[in-house]
């Protein structure tokens, strides 16, 4: 093997060369998975900000968050953050918009512990991943959560916000300045993490606009 071929079989260590979707040999993400993403959902839940969600919490886009969020595929926060901004755009239009100014995003906190096991806080990420795509957004990380918030897999809606309550905290120092406030998750499940934040903000002075993530993981509303 020559130093050239060495070289080609050292970066597909690093950086797989399929994409995270669906394994198709294009990498980091292909066409086929954006167009067959489907159009954005708004989940309405109860007291949390509007939420706009780039696709269902299923397919392709869940396979991509969980190599990104779990599998230490940071490759992926680029074409994740890009599917992102597309919201956004969609998003601008949502909840009662502030006027003019800078648009911010918020990232909602992870654990301390998960973010330290993933070598960062992965929706802080994206959000970075966003503003490289639209630079006139502005990105602000006022809130973390308490070492005490447990993970909240396996949490009903009541035990969601219960681990939650009081445990949002908020940097006074890096609140976002004027403009509108769009908070940013990777999932919205029953819209707690959604709801903490916001009332979190709000003790600073802060209003939310909209809330826009990745992964619509709602339970399916049945229309009659
Ligand atoms: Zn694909």
């Amino acid at each position: 093997m020559g130093v050239r071929e060495l070289g080609a079989a050292l970066v597909d260590l690093v950086l797989p060369a399929d994409c995270a979707g669906c394994g198709a040999p294009v990498a980091p993400w292909c066409p086929r998975c954006s167009a067959d993403l489907g159009p954005p959902t708004t989940p309405r839940l109860p007291d949390a900000p509007d939420v706009l969600a780039v696709g269902r919490y299923t397919g392709p886009l869940r396979a991509a968050l969980l190599r990104y969020k779990e599998r230490g595929r940071r490759d992926l926060a680029r074409p994740l953050g890009v599917l992102l901004a597309g919201a956004l755009d969609d998003a601008v239009g949502l909840g009662d918009a502030a006027g003019p100014g800078a648009l911010w995003l918020v990232p909602a906190p992870s654990r301390p512990s998960a973010a330290r096991e993933r070598g960062g806080d992965h929706v802080a990420r994206l959000c970075r991943a966003v503003v490289a795509v639209r630079p006139g957004v502005r990105v602000a990380r006022p809130l973390r959560l308490e070492r005490r918030v447990r993970d909240s897999v396996g949490l009903d809606a009541g035990q969601r916000t219960a681990n939650l309550a009081g445990r949002v905290r908020v940097r006074p120092g890096a609140l976002p300045g004027p403009g509108r406030v769009l908070l940013v998750d990777d999932v919205v499940t029953t819209g707690a993490t959604l709801r903490a934040c916001r009332h979190a903000l709000a003790g600073a002075g802060v209003a939310v606009d909209a809330a826009v993530v990745l992964c619509d993981a709602t339970a399916p509303t049945h229309v009659s």
